[in-house]
């Protein structure tokens, strides 16, 4: 969901870009009716006003995607640290709990046969880890 916030970002940066310029060149006339009939002349102010319009709501559309790609993105960064915390409180099993210690080099005491964190040297019941 983030890379297709921050995917559309870009394609309306670029889409917008062309779309300015193309709006600018083909509504950057005035009409001038003359003898002849109506005819059409480019006009400067006009043309850099239709592509300064498109700029700003290529900018507002490219701000919104950015905008959400980066909310998501921090929320997902919460989550992350959601799960952590949450065995350190024990919403996780003790089965996954163990699971999870000696997935990160975690090791089992020889002699109670309690799993322990790789950074504990020592077993509450006495026994080292070696
Ligand atoms: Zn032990």
């Amino acid at each position: 969901m983030k890379n297709i916030c921050n995917t559309m970002g870009y394609i309306s940066l670029i889409g917008g870009a062309i779309g300015s310029i193309v709006l600018a060149i083909d509504n950057g006339k005035v009409a001038e009716i003359s003898y002849y009939g109506v005819d059409y002349q480019r006009s400067i102010p006009m043309t850099i006003a239709w592509l300064i319009a498109g700029a700003l709501c290529t900018a507002m559309t490219c701000i919104v995607f950015f905008a959400l790609s980066d909310i998501l993105e921090k929320l997902e960064t919460l989550e992350y640290y959601r799960t952590q915390s949450n065995s350190a409180v024990g919403l996780m099993s003790d089965e996954q709990l163990n699971k999870k210690i000696l997935s990160e080099d975690g090791w089992t005491c020889k002699k109670c046969g309690r799993v322990n964190y790789s950074y504990t040297g020592t077993c509450v019941c006495g026994c080292s880890k070696e």
